[in-house]
């Protein structure tokens, strides 16, 4: 969920420069019933007309999934490259209520001024078209935020990263960089998506049923390298899943599919002769809605695989996905069809720069400081590790919400700003930090009951006492039905309290709820979340 902010000048004076407006996805265990969630950016927001713009590096989920939520709350114009654009438009049509984006489209390699900031957009190589890193020139230095990048001089397409650009940067002066560090602890250089285009196409030529190819729809150069290597093996492509169609639709009218046939709808799938067809498919990984999932659980209406077929996860599961991709690979091995990953075979290269590509980066831009962001704290440490070892002056390590100087005097943080999680939850944002989030963990974990009774004006219990509840087992370990024993321990306790007290709802209220967690404590060896309401006079 990337969000920075990059700032110039004192006090009431200091304007404001937003890059990237991203999400993370929610999990069923740590955020059940979330799937978005956001940053907070209640400081952004009291920054009011300062923010001058929102930059977009590229158009990933965690870079800009969340401005459709949150621009409303800052109004400011957007700039993005003409893919990029593309794709919010398309997310936007798809959207009710989404609001209109004052958005600015510039091309890659462009250089306009925002506000005080002259900015340059860089092409690099990245696993989505129009990936640009940011040199941000002020009259108190430069400072390069890399965006996600890596070195890869033969992209299936697109530029790639821009060498000379990046040359001339450093030969200005660049007082600092402010830098992915996805893959900061692997060694060398990764492999070009070229090398990959090439091995898809073996798998793609040899295959003696119907291929299905799954993987992220915005990555268009392996969409393009399938699509490719469809026409080589004499084969139609057919897309399944929305999100295939919306990326490729931004793609073609841009021009990067120019050549390859028209793609098929879904439906084409079921009359295509079996060596006649490759599937493109969303789901690589693991969502339980997506094209693939269906797939795999023969619940799809017009896509089934059978025994000779083969699919070909051409992704890698994003930690915490791995369990939700794992399933799908079994039930669809079960269902017959071989199965090739990045395990078995050299079908995914990652999007991210490895030590040597960062030392390349670095040696060109020779800047005074880094400061790694995009990672986990072993990444972002991994990477401040290898930036001293090859020689980077100095390295500033920031966590969410620090406010760091970058340029214009020594190198500290200097500040530092409210900061955190915005929960989509529904049609409604919440707090990460409101209880609604642990409660539901709560209830996972042990369900809700919910007592209810009344008094006369004697204090004398009136009718029955309701027990009901959800998530608890029907019977304790002895079998008796566990309303009966619910309703027994309540009865106990009203016995117990003097009539003058029965009086305080509220104290009956208090004392019915500790019997009854204590006594599930006792009989199941769990506490629920309990609730008891007292009525009567
Ligand atoms: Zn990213
Ligand atoms: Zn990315």
């Amino acid at each position: 969920m990337n969000a920075g902010l990059y700032g110039l000048g004192e006090g009431r004076k200091r304007r404001w420069l937003m890059v990237d407006c991203g999400v993370t996805f929610g999990d069923p265990v740590t955020t059940p019933g979330i799937d978005l969630i956001m940053p907070d950016i209640r400081f952004a927001k009291a920054q009011g007309a300062a923010i001058e713009a929102i930059i977009l590096t590229h158009a990933h989920e965690d870079h800009y999934g969340a401005l459709l939520d949150l621009w409303p709350q800052l109004k400011c114009p957007v700039y993005a490259t003409p893919f990029a654009a593309g794709l919010l438009a398309a997310k936007r049509a798809a959207e009710r209520e989404a609001p209109r984006i004052d958005v600015r489209v510039v091309a890659e390699g462009s250089r306009f001024d925002v506000g005080p900031f002259d900015v340059e957009l860089v092409p690099v190589a990245h696993s989505i078209p129009e990936s640009t890193a940011l040199a941000i020139r002020t009259p108190v230095g430069t400072v390069v935020h890399t965006g996600d990048w890596k070195i890869d001089r033969t992209p299936v397409l697109g530029l790639p990263t821009d060498e000379a650009r990046f040359r001339a940067i450093g030969d200005e002066g660049v007082a600092a960089i402010v830098g992915d560090s996805t893959n900061a602890l692997r060694e060398g250089i990764s492999r070009s998506e070229s090398e990959v285009a090439a091995s898809l196409a073996g798998l793609i030529k040899t295959a003696p049923g119907r291929v299905a190819v799954t993987t992220f729809a915005s990555n268009v150069g392996r969409l393009r390298a399938v699509a490719d290597a469809a026409l080589a093996a004499d084969r139609q492509v057919v897309l399944v899943g929305r999100a295939m169609a919306r990326a490729t639709e931004v793609a073609r009218e841009l021009g990067y599919l120019e050549g390859i046939p028209d793609f098929l709808s879904p439906d084409a799938f079921g009359y295509l002769p079996r060596n006649k067809v490759v599937a493109l498919m969303t789901g690589s990984q693991g969502e339980p809605r997506a094209a693939l999932a269906r797939v795999s659980e023969g619940d799809h209406p017009e896509v089934t695989l059978a025994k000779g077929d083969r699919v070909i996860f051409s992704s890698r599961a994003i930690p915490g996905n791995e369990k939700a991709v794992g399933r799908i690979i079994n039930k669809l091995i079960e269902g017959g069809a071989e199965v090739i990953t990045d395990r078995t075979h050299f079908v995914h290269v990652s999007g991210h720069p490895r030590q040597e590509e960062l030392a390349m980066l670095y040696g060109w831009l020779k800047p005074q400081v880094l400061a790694p962001v995009h990672g986990e704290e072993m990444h972002l440490d991994g990477h401040a590790d290898f930036a001293k070892s090859i020689g980077v002056p100095k390295v500033v390590r920031i966590r969410n919400g620090d406010v760091v100087r970058l340029a214009g005097g020594p190198t500290e943080i200097v500040d530092d700003v409210v900061n955190g999680r915005m929960l989509k939850d529904g049609k409604v944002m919440i707090f990460a930090t409101e209880p609604t989030i642990g409660e539901r963990r709560r209830l996972a974990f042990a369900g809700v009951v919910s007592i209810a009774l009344a008094f006369d004006e004697r204090g004398e219990l009136s009718g029955d006492v309701s027990v009901r509840f959800a998530g608890l087992p029907p019977r304790d370990d002895e079998g008796t039905s566990m309303p009966e024993v619910l309703r027994d321990t309540v009865l106990d306790c009203l016995d117990g309290l003097p009539r003058q007290k029965r009086r305080d709802h509220g104290l009956v209220e208090k004392a019915v709820e500790r019997a009854v967690r204590g006594e599930l404590q006792t009989v199941w060896g769990k506490k629920p979340i309990c609730h008891v309401s007292v009525v009567g006079v």
